[in-house]
């Protein structure tokens, strides 16, 4: 497998404020990010040396590892994407609408289910709207970046909600930054993920 290579951020640092401050993106873009980047490479890394016979591994261990770290890795590069300049009536598209209220009823339930699922996160993980092989949405969490991920699916939007990604605004109040970051969702980029 080739190493992940960590992109830039698709703006600049502050252009998520007053939703998600300067100082939270360089943490979290420069230092969180790049550490599951670096150590998802560190796995692959021990496992080629294995390969050629020049590195004993924990199998189970390594697995682990790169299980957790690509899947940091992964999640981050998505939500820097599905994320954008706050900007005023900020909504999916028709197509996109049509699909979440045959899915979810309305755009609101949509909301509401899915904010209450980033508020109810145990511990650190993501909330995460997924699609399946038949174009089928449902909303689910990630404990960490990899546990009760529903096989088969793709993710196509997802909220951070480890605390290093809101501790530095918002203290321990998670709610108001989930109910803060709808203003800061890229819809155009939801909408691209779920038709293609
Ligand atoms: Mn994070």
């Amino acid at each position: 497998m080739k190493r992940l290579i960590q992109d830039p951020l698709p703006y600049s640092y502050d252009a998520l404020e007053p939703v998600i401050s300067k100082s939270i993106m360089q943490l979290h873009h420069d230092k969180h990010e790049a550490a599951y980047v670096n150590k998802a490479n560190e796995a692959i890394e021990k496992l080629e040396k294995s390969r050629a016979g020049e590195l004993e591994i924990d199998v189970k261990a390594i697995m682990r590892d790169f299980s957790f770290n690509y899947n940091g890795a992964v999640l981050h590069k998505l939500f820097w994407a599905n994320m954008r300049t706050a900007k005023d009536n900020n909504q999916p598209d028709e197509q996109l609408r049509a699909l979440i209220e045959e899915n979810f009823l309305s755009v609101k339930a949509f909301e509401n289910e899915f904010s209450a699922a980033a508020v109810g996160v145990e511990g650190s993980g993501w909330a995460v709207l997924w699609k399946d092989m038949d174009n089928n949405l449902s909303i689910g969490q990630l404990e960490k970046h990899n546990l009760l991920a529903l096989n088969g699916n793709i993710p196509i939007l997802v909220l951070d909600v480890w605390e290093h990604a809101y501790y530095l605004d918002y203290l321990n109040d998670r709610a108001s930054y989930v109910t803060k970051w709808w203003q800061v969702v890229n819809w155009e980029d939801v909408n691209k993920r779920v038709w293609k």
